[in-house]
């Protein structure tokens, strides 16, 4: 005890302490054999406690299999997670997903090989929010050399250096680019809109996307992502500087470095202060756009990128800040979806689309209570038994003219507004529960894809309702499928697999559903619990007369067998293809050629009349 009284005492008087310090302190009283089954908080150690709720730094200590045993006060304050509620878990409960397994893998090589790591690493805060920390983990070995203890110290900024203006940065600038962010942008807003008002004048207000920015940072990294961020602010900023379009030219350039802004991950937004005409705001779109025109370096990569904008201007569109906000965002989003790359003003049929969103938005509440979906199947054949093998179950909303609006337009809204909660259950129920009886009553045993969308996939009540679903059927849970996107994978890495490993600990399988569409990163494919890869459409359609395609779909089987999953072609609509996709290896073929997604009675009767068979 002596021993660690002292070392913690020097720690202690110490008003600048280190990490490196502490961390000695800390294996030194772990590998005390006095220290056996960690004490810390135990009576006998009061000083250590003490010095270790004081420290400017988290202290976290784990067994050899990373359960966690200990974290200190400093902990709690600087994560928002309570010892309670980390004791007993792992790390893990920090991860933010930012980084790859293969970093973790290497990060834990690394102590157990050297006996510590050190860097800089991204965590989660238990509200959900990011941060970078400096973080040290060292491995505690006793006499025989075994890992008995890890130790992690970490710090974010050290809190104790943050002056007033300092905070004022950091509540109104943006910590990557520098930019002012969100706040700030809001407040030159109004008041932007006062001067307007005073001089008579218009307030121009320019969003910036840029496009498909989330697919490069999924495949450099966020690393280089961040720094694409900064040479584009760069580049942006020295446009706003040399523009001479702010008619107000006094104190110009004090305020010029406010008219940028940097409002959310890839969004910029540019106020033009005092515009003479709306018209005027094009000049500016069009000189922002210019930024794009020469690649950007990271990594030692050319990258090039695109950029698309939104503009609004006030009072013309709106008389207050969120309603120009709005208005900016719904001229950008038609940008988005006429292909991107360009500028666009709002104007009032951008209105109207939003008043039939709100339409249908209400009619989908309707639906949902009135239960007025329907669920059709579309088979899937056998390529080598030529036998059907499964369904796909595809939701259907049936309009009172006898049409169907497409889930492709609905899902999306229902994941907006929450409704995807009951819609979701109840597909996976009545999926279920009709496949299990189109068994019992053919004696087959076919198996159901059920989709999941996005914001389902992540809803911790997913599994009690597939649970519920297997239980109360009894159907056997490997001839449930679930399909899935690789943009869900890749969206939150670490949250996504965990989701994954508890759906396949239930029996039931799993398939990659448009595979080929979003980044299929290789790396993320062989780690995750996948038993199905499903390949686009898009590929399969060009077939006859693209050769290149048909390489592709080679290249997609080839794949499939090496990470040892069935390989499913989608919207198969003619023989030909039919014969391109099976020399080319698919083990499974779905599309219209075989047949449409048709309601069950009816999926019966072909079944039972041996429709299937090979024409
Ligand atoms: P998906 O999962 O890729 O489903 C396949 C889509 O392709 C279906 O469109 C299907 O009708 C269509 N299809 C099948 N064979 C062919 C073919 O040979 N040629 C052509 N041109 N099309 C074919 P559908 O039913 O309109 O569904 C569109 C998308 O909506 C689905 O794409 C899926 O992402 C989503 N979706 C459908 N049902 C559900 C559901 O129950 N839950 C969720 N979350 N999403 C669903
Ligand atoms: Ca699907
Ligand atoms: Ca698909």
């Amino acid at each position: 005890m002596t021993k660690n009284k002292s070392v913690g005492s020097k720690a202690f008087s110490n008003e600048t302490l280190e990490i490196d310090a502490m961390e000695q302190t800390l294996s030194k009283y772990l590998q005390a054999p006095e220290s056996k089954g960690l004490r810390v908080g135990d009576d006998k150690t009061p000083l250590l406690q003490y010095v270790m709720d004081q420290a400017d730094f988290s202290v976290m200590i784990t067994d050899a299999n990373q359960k966690i045993l200990y974290v200190n006060q400093t902990y709690k304050q600087l994560t928002g997670f309570s010892a309670e509620e980390v004791i007993g878990q792992t790390p893990k409960i920090n991860q933010s997903g930012r980084h790859s397994q293969s970093f973790y893998d290497k990060l834990w090589q690394e102590v157990n090989q050297k006996g510590r790591w050190q860097g800089q690493i991204w965590d989660c805060y238990k509200d959900g929010n990011f941060y970078l920390k400096r973080l040290s983990i060292q491995a505690i070995r006793n006499d025989k050399g075994d890992v008995t203890h890890y130790l992690g110290i970490f710090t974010d900024s050290p809190k104790n250096q943050r002056t007033e203006e300092e905070l004022d940065r950091l509540t109104h600038y943006d910590p990557l680019t520098q930019l002012p962010n969100r706040i700030l942008f809001r407040n030159r807003l109004g008041h932007e809109f006062n001067i307007s008002n005073r001089h008579d004048s218009k307030t121009g207000l320019l969003v910036l996307n840029l496009d498909r920015f989330r697919m490069i940072n999924d495949a450099f990294g966020f690393v280089v992502g961040d720094e694409l961020l900064i040479q584009v602010a760069k580049r942006l900023r020295s446009k706003v500087r040399s523009t001479d379009l702010l008619a107000r030219q006094e104190d110009r350039s004090e305020r010029d470095s406010d008219l940028i802004s940097r409002i959310g991950g890839d969004d910029f937004s540019f106020i033009l202060s005092e515009l003479r005409e709306p018209e005027d705001a094009n000049v500016v779109a069009r000189r922002l756009l210019e930024v794009f025109k020469d690649p950007f370096v990271a990594n030692g990569e050319e990258v090039f990128l695109s950029g698309s904008i939104g503009i609004a201007v006030y009072p013309e569109n709106a008389t207050n800040e969120n309603d120009l906000m709005r208005c900016a965002e719904s001229a950008l989003e038609r940008v988005r979806s006429e292909g991107k790359g360009g500028y666009r003003f709002f104007s009032e049929s951008m209105n109207q689309r939003s008043a039939e969103r709100v339409r249908l938005e209400a009619k989908l509440h309707k639906a949902t209570q009135g239960q007025e979906f329907e669920l059709h199947y579309q088979p899937k054949f056998d390529l080598k038994s030529h036998e059907v093998v499964g369904v796909e179950a595809l939701l259907r909303w049936p309009q009172e003219d006898g049409s169907h609006i497409s889930p492709l337009s609905f899902i999306p809204l229902a994941e907006d507004t929450g409704l995807i909660k009951p819609i979701g259950s109840w597909i996976i129920e009545q999926a279920i529960q009709d496949i299990h009886q189109l068994n019992q009553s053919l004696g087959k045993r076919l198996q159901i894809a059920i989709n999941l969308s996005a914001r389902q996939f992540v809803k911790p009540e997913l599994l009690q309702t597939i649970r519920q679903a297997l239980e109360s059927t009894g159907i056997a849970p490997e001839l449930v499928e679930f399909e899935i996107t690789e943009s869900m994978l890749i969206d939150k890495t670490d949250q996504a697999f965990l989701i994954m490993k508890k759906l396949r600990a239930l029996g039931v399988k799993l398939a990659i559903d448009d595979f080929g569409t979003g980044y299929s990163s290789l790396s993320y494919l062989k780690n995750f619990p996948v038993n199905t890869m499903k390949i686009d459409r898009s590929f399969i359609s060009p077939l006859e007369y693209d050769a290149q395609s048909i390489e592709m779909v080679k290249a997609l089987v080839l794949l499939g067998k090496a990470l040892h999953v069935k390989v499913v072609a989608e919207g198969i609509e003619d023989r030909e293809q039919l014969n391109l996709v099976t020399e080319s290896g698919c083990d499974l073929a779905q599309g219209f050629y075989i047949d449409k997604p048709i309601p069950l009675e009816l999926l019966q009767e072909r079944l039972s009349q041996n429709l299937y068979s090979p024409a």
